[in-house]
Parts: structure tokens; sequence; C-alpha cells
């Protein structure tokens, strides 16, 4: 843990670790071992099963069913405070529903990051030069030592609840571990899905196959195996502890890590459109937990040179679930001699000027503001939807547009009409001439018509679209909602932009070089007299779409995060609630939505889906 700005915190009742079982047999060891100590009595009950989710562990403390504290787990006895940072975890209720809980109560669970979530969060990151995570579970367990909760909230955190600790012996409102889960969902704690009653150790066997084959790859997030628990409570309070952490009565069934050996082809060199030279990785096509794996992502150099790979070298490949495949490292046993060491890149490939490292970062880049690299990049993540959100301009269209001369940079999109794009028929015979391939009319109006209404972006979206060193969509809203206007932002000293909270050194100095920047200037200029909106409207439309209601997302929504969501929602006037409750005036429900949709059901409180959401935003 190091020395730390969090204060200590001493849990009520120790947070156990867990043994092991890697197959069948070690679980069927484990089985025996406690029934050597309470016979059959485990067959009354049975075993409860439940996912083993890859995150940090932590301990909410509630009185009264308000929640007092939270805390990591630490060493199991003492942990760190992080009650301010947990608050800001939509799925951890401040206050738990219902009124048969305890008076005081510690629930215990998972604090972890679904893999778009993450993926998304450090591709940001790696954009604006920033050092990446490197899994789910380090980035949530970092997230959650913040020391400004606000970063916290920007990090896409999720919650998931699965035991509970009651100081002393009072009456509890369950008797097994199931009913255990099923009341945290009544009290509206998010619980594990894919949970499951085993009457035999037969049946325990079928759940952990089925979810070692089938739910984990389909899972949105990282689990590092199953957890089998003895299912009735005072059975569990018979077993006891080993030596007072481990419990006798519950074990993790760990599966075998996905993990395969595979040959380094090559190092290749990216641009992306910050201009960072980034490496990826070239494999001999390998197999690894059902996927076949050409490419990993490496992220940056120094990554490179910490893991010690040279190309030609053997190296260990891992994937979990939907992350992109990881290097873990190379195997020198298997060296040959004749594998090459990897060197920094010192020129950009896409157009050859001499990169430039900043010391105080990671990543190499290109300082070419006109490298035709970063060119492609560039405008793909200004058509973005996190960007100025122009439907119809997939990657493969803006390379078109830019190899028929129509786009160079941003502004020139602004400029394309639709008879541009439809090629002129020939005559009979002949091919059609001009235009772009692909288009026709109906499809060149929708892309012009799409072009058009993204003129109406806020300008939180242009500074964020226009890709400036440092500065990430939360950084863009700051920027955007503190001047108000690109106007007053351009008359900003680096001074003035530092002096925002939440603003360092490094991004004031990105953004003033951007802005001093001529060819930058002259894009701004074009873009302004284009018509594209310059300004940030006042927050929160007074008459939006859902003004003045309350409303509550829950389960995974198909194509929105949830900051996206509650992004757009408060934009139209609404307010994002964590609880469902008579107040809620909408639930936003998507898949494995679980105890608050439930609750919405009961309570008779509208569901819809993320469509019908995008529908009523008139999206
Ligand atoms: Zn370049």
């Amino acid at each position: 843990m190091g020395e730390s700005h969090l204060a200590k915190h001493t849990h009520l009742v120790p947070m156990a670790s867990l043994d092991n079982a890697f197959d069948e047999a070690e679980l069927a060891e484990w089985d025996v071992r406690l029934r050597k100590l309470v016979g059959d009595a485990v067959d009354r009950d049975g075993y409860c099963c439940e996912l083993k989710i890859d995150g940090a562990a932590v301990s909410l403390t509630y009185r009264d069913g308000v929640l007092a504290i939270g805390a990591t787990r630490g060493n199991g006895s003492v942990g760190e405070d992080v009650t301010a940072n947990l608050r800001t975890i939509a799925d951890v209720p401040r206050k738990l529903s219902g009124g048969n809980w305890p008076p005081l109560i510690e629930i215990r669970g998972e604090v972890y990051m679904e893999f778009d979530g993450f993926e998304r969060m450090n591709a940001e990151r790696a954009a604006a030069g920033e050092p990446v995570f490197a899994n789910p579970r380090n980035s949530a367990a970092g997230a959650l030592r913040q020391k400004d909760p606000r970063e916290t909230a920007r990090k896409p955190l999720r919650f998931l609840g699965y035991a509970f600790a009651v100081p002393g012996s009072g009456a509890l409102p369950f008797s097994t571990q199931w009913e255990l889960l099923e009341t945290l969902a009544s009290w509206g704690v998010p619980t594990p899905p894919h949970r499951r009653q085993c009457a035999t150790l037969e049946d325990v066997h079928a759940w952990a196959r089925e979810l070692e084959s089938t739910i984990r790859a389909d899972l949105p997030f990282a689990i590092d195996g199953g957890v089998v628990k003895v299912n009735r409570l005072t059975l569990q309070t018979e077993l006891g502890m080993i030596g007072g952490r481990v419990p006798r009565w519950a074990i993790a069934r760990k599966f075998a890590p996905d993990i395969a050996e595979t040959q380094l082809l090559d190092i290749e060199v990216q641009v992306g459109r910050t201009g960072a030279l980034t490496p990826r990785a070239v494999l001999a096509p390998v197999e690894v937990g059902g996927a076949t794996i050409t490419y990993a992502t490496l992220h940056n150099f120094e990554l490179v040179a910490e893991k010690d790979l040279r190309i030609g070298d053997t190296v260990q490949v891992k994937r979990a679930g939907e992350v992109i495949p990881q290097i873990l490292g190379p195997v020198p046993e298997r060296r040959t001699g004749a594998e090459r060491a990897v060197s920094v890149p010192t020129h950009c490939p896409a157009c050859g000027t001499a990169a430039v490292r900043d010391e105080a970062e990671v990543a190499s880049y290109c300082p070419n503001l006109e490298c035709p690299g970063r060119r492609l990049e560039a405008l793909a993540h200004f058509v973005s939807r996190a960007g100025m959100d122009i439907r119809g301009l997939s990657y493969q269209r803006l390379e078109q547009l830019i190899g028929a001369g129509l786009v160079q940079d941003a502004a020139d999109i602004y400029a394309i009409s639709a008879a541009q794009l439809v090629p002129t028929k020939g005559a009979k015979g002949e091919e059609p001439s001009g235009g772009v391939p692909g288009f026709q009319a109906k499809s060149a109006t929708a892309l012009v018509e799409a072009i058009e209404a993204s003129k109406q972006q806020p300008l939180s979206r242009l500074i964020n679209a226009l890709g400036i060193r440092h500065v990430g969509a939360e950084s863009a809203k700051l920027l955007a909602r503190s001047f108000g206007s690109m106007e007053a932002l351009q008359r900003a000293t680096v001074a003035d932009i530092e002096a925002l909270h939440g603003v360092g050194h490094t991004m004031a100095e990105s953004v003033r070089e951007w802005l001093d920047a001529p060819a930058m200037q002259s894009l701004v200029q074009r873009l302004a007299a284009a018509g594209v909106r310059m300004d940030e409207p006042r927050a929160a439309s007074a008459d939006g779409a859902f003004k003045g209601l309350k409303i509550v997302l829950t389960g995974t929504l198909p194509t929105l995060s949830r900051p996206e969501a509650t992004e757009l929602i408060e934009n139209a006037g609404g307010k994002v609630t964590s609880s469902v409750s008579k107040a809620t005036d909408l639930v936003v429900a998507g898949e494995e939505a679980g105890s608050k949709l439930e609750k919405a059901n009961e309570l008779g409180v509208t569901v819809i889906d993320e469509a019908e959401l995008l529908r009523r935003l008139g999206r």
C-alpha cells in the first residue's frame, strides 16, 4: 500500500480471503473436509454458487440503512476509508431500500470496471498521452483510491454486493447465502448475475463447467472463477475459519488462465491522432480463449522496454473476455540469440518528421500538425460520437473522401455538397464518373444533412473533436463550461486555463500551444465561417425532454455508457438518481438489469430501453 493520503479504517469484522480449488478433484476434497465436520447437514440447503468478480473488494458500513463508511479491503483487518469515492458510484446505494436491515451491517462486494468502459478509458488516456492501465482490476483499484472524488466519478466504476457481516449476533432476515443475496437485491444492492443454488456437488461441477465454457465469454466484466459457499448460514458459523481468516465453508473455484505462447514477429509503429507513436505487436497467429490472435496492444515503448520484449521472442499472450489481448512477457529461456532489440522510433513512420519525446511523458510523438498519418485518425476522432457525432462517416468513407481530394481537414467536411459525392451516370455502356464510390443520391443527402446537423453541437463537443493533446471529453467540457465561448478561450492565458480546478500545467500549455498554432487558428476560423457553433449552451435547458424528471439507469445499455446516458439525460433537464422509489419517474433498463428493474415493476414505474431513451431525446 505504501504511504497513503487516505485514513485507515478498521473493519468491524475482518474481511476473509478464500482458498482455491483449481479443478473438480480439489473441489471434491474441500467437500470431504467440510463433511467430516458437519456431516450430511450440508445436503439440507446445498451450495450457493456465485461469480468471482475480478475487481477490488470493499466493505460498506450501513448504519440504520444509511451508507456511513466505505473502505477498501486492505490487509483484511484494516483498510482505507474511501467513502467519498464510493459515493460517486451509481451502483452503491446511499440508502438501503426496504426496512428489514440490521441497524449496523457491513455489506461486502466488489468494485470493478466493465470491459467497454475500461477500453474506452484507456483509449482516451492513450490519445491524450497519459499512461494506460494494465487491466480493469488495477484501474478499478486505482480509481477507488483517488484523492479527488471527482476523478473517481469520471471512471466507469460498477459495484456488486455478495456478502455481509454483522458485529455480534443479532437476528438476520435471511438464513441462507442464497436468501442473503436475494435480500441484498431487495435492499437495492446490485448482486452478481448467473448465481445458482446447487443441491449436490455434481450440480456445482456442472455450474462451474458452464461458467468456464460459455457464461464467462459473454460477461461484460472479468471474473477469475466462481465461488462455492455452503448455503446455510448456521452451518457456515459452525464450520468457522481457518486461522481466523480463511473460511472453511467457502472456496474459490479458479479457472485455468487463458494464456498461450507464440512468436513476436514484429513491432509496428502506429501514429495516433495526437501524433502519439505507439507500438503494436504482430504475432504468429495463436488461439487463446477461443479466438485467434494476431495483434496485441503494447500501449507505449516504455512498456516494451520494461518487459524486455525483443522481435523474434517467444511471448506469453493472455486474453480475458473481450479485452484486447495482452503480452504478459517474453520466455527468455527460449531465446536463440537471433532476437532483435526494439528501439524507440526516432522518426514518424508516416511523414518522416523527427519524433519528439517529452521526458515527463511515456509517449514519443510526431509534432507535425499536418502529418498525413495523423490526419485520418484526427478526422475519425472529429466525426466520432464523442466529437461532432456525424453519422455515416466511417473510417472507410473518410479514406474515400480523402482519396477523392474532398477532405484534408475538419473544416473541409463542412464544404461537402451532395453533388460532389454522387458519381455522374455515364452514357450507355460507360462507367459512372466523378463523385465518391458507393454514394447514391439518398446516402449523399443523408450525409450532408448529418454534417449540417453537427454544426449545432456545443463547444464542449467541438473542443473534444479537435483532438488537442491532453484534452479528453471531460476536460473539453470543463473548458467549454468555464470559458463559455471559443473567443473567450482564445483570449485565455496559460495561467487562466491552469486556474481551473482539474487542469494541470501540461494541459494548460498544450491548449495554449494549440490555440497559437497558425494552422489551428485558420481551422477554427473556417469552422466558424461554415456556421459551426462556437459556444456552450447553459447547463440543463429548462425545457428539455426530461425537464424535472428523476430517472434511474440500470443494467448495461447496448451502445451508451453510464456517463454518456447520464449526460444526455442531464442535458435534457433530467436528474439521474441511483435507486428506484415511488418518486422515480422513469427507469432506463439494459442487459442484466437486476433488482432496480424488479423494483420498478413492483412500483409500476415506467421502464424504457435505450432505443426509446434516444427516441425521446430526438436522436
Ligand atoms: Zn508524422
